[in-house]
């Protein structure tokens, strides 16, 4: 078997007005996520992670923010079809490890639905999707609730 890894790192903007999308799943929140799609950071840092283990570039370049097409997009439509991508190329997910980088709100009761979400998109076991969730100790922009962060990696396999 060969394997190869891949990493994907987001930031967006938390801004009144919007909705807080994380994995596919609308979190109840004062505040929700600037972009041009619908700004899940974690889904848009796991779409990363699988095209860096490809080296085939990054996601603006499949979903240019300057294309209309993308206007408010779901991102987990965009996942499935960086998910079809790799699999084209004959890879499949081996697993997701990933961390959510928020102050606020508390993500602890949404990661299960998240995990679920996200595995059902990739047809993968929830076992082998992993959200972790982490403040940023009130430091910096992340730690002022001006922004969401989330890291990924992500094995494939062949
Ligand atoms: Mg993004």
């Amino acid at each position: 078997m060969t394997i190869r890894i891949g990493n994907g790192y987001d930031i967006h903007r938390l801004v009144r007005g919007r909705d807080l999308i994380l994995g596919g799943i609308k979190i109840d929140h004062e505040t929700g996520l600037l972009g041009h799609s619908d700004a899940d950071v974690l889904t848009h840092a796991i779409m990363d992670a699988m095209l860096g283990a490809l080296s085939l570039g990054d996601i603006g370049h499949y979903f240019p923010p300057t294309d209309p097409q993308w206007a408010g997009a779901d991102s987990l439509v965009l996942l499935a079809q960086v998910h079809q991508l790799i699999q084209d190329k004959g890879w499949q997910i081996g697993n997701i490890d990933s961390v959510v980088v928020a102050e606020r709100p508390k993500l602890k009761p949404h990661i299960e639905a998240m995990r679920s979400r996200l595995a059902t998109v990739l047809d993968l076991p929830p076992d082998r999707v992993g959200i972790k969730a982490t403040t940023n100790e009130k430091l910096d922009a992340v730690g002022r609730e001006e922004a969401i962060v989330a890291h990924a990696v992500v094995l494939l396999e062949q």
